[in-house]
């Protein structure tokens, strides 16, 4: 089973309700854990992984050869991202809004473009325990981080529990990280903004037609907007975990839930079990 622990913004809790459910599951399964916020991973503060090996990701980049092109702008028309600006005499190539697809040199009435490798980040496959830890990794200065989550994906072992920590928002890296899953869990606070991005969340995960519920973090703070929204939606509350100080505290220096209240390992595994009736 993959299940996917998203939210609409960061700050939630997420990777907290992530690495807790894995280790907590990780006595009884055999668990796989995928860190997809290639921007900011952080789950390996909590998890503490060896890592034994480390992969490039590379994207394929288009480059014009000059005495070929025509400038007859076919593959402008087809570049969806607007990566390629065909001038009268020139083709530019913005590297950093092309997403690899190869379209353009497929379309290319010419043969007038080749294609280079470009490194933009990581995968860092490690162990924690018995649990498979991958985490990829975005280079700084780049932005495409949804083919580093597809690398990532690649990887993934199905014989496992695969627990995937998801980008926060509701972007392209998030469908790309949610896209395959059998159950996502939305993580989110009972704050206006928790439900604004709760909301949006949820129209995205409805369209990629995936099975989810919520977990609603420091549930007691704010209002009651989110569980009425819930209620109103017949979106499922699959668990509710109170502001704590000491499970603050715990988070700012690495600790787990699990590690500081252990009563919560089985509160985890009733969610995990919560998820298994709801998808069957
Ligand atoms: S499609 Fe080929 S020939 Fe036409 S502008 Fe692009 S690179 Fe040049
Ligand atoms: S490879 Fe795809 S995304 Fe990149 S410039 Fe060509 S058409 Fe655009």
């Amino acid at each position: 089973m993959i299940i996917s622990i998203a939210s609409g913004k960061g700050g939630t809790g997420k990777t907290t309700v992530a690495v807790n459910l894995a280790l907590s599951l990780k006595e009884k399964n055999p668990v796989q854990f995928l860190d997809c916020d290639v921007e900011e991973p952080n789950a390996h503060f909590f998890l503490k992984p060896r890592i034994h090996k480390t992969l490039p990701v590379n994207l394929i980049i288009p480059e014009i050869i000059e005495d070929k092109c025509t400038f007859c702008g076919k593959c402008a028309e087809f570049c969806a991202f607007n990566a390629l600006a065909v001038l009268k005499d020139d083709v530019l190539v913005f590297s950093e809004l092309c997403h690899g697809c190869g379209g353009c040199s497929l379309v290319c009435p010419e043969n007038a473009i080749k294609e280079y490798e470009q490194k933009i980040g990581v995968l860092e496959l490690g162990t924690s325990n018995a649990l498979q830890f991958i985490q990829g990794k975005l280079d700084i200065g780049k932005a495409m981080s949804p083919p580093i989550i597809r690398a990532e994906k690649k990887l993934i072992d199905k014989s496992r529990t695969v627990i995937i920590d998801v980008p926060p928002g509701t972007s392209c890296p998030f469908a790309e990280a949610v896209k395959g899953s059998d159950f996502t869990v939305l993580v989110t606070e009972p704050t206006p903004f928790g439900l604004n991005d709760l909301r949006l969340a949820v129209e995205t995960i409805q369209k990629i037609e995936i099975p989810f519920g919520v977990i609603l973090n420091r549930a007691n703070i704010g209002n009651k907007n989110v569980q009425e929204y819930c209620r109103e939606e017949n979106i499922p509350i699959l668990m509710t975990i109170p502001m704590d100080r000491k499970i603050a505290i715990a988070y700012s220096t690495g600790k787990t839930i699990i590690e500081i209240q252990p009563s919560y390992r089985q509160k985890f595994l009733d969610l995990y079990t919560k998820i298994q009736r709801l998808i069957q």
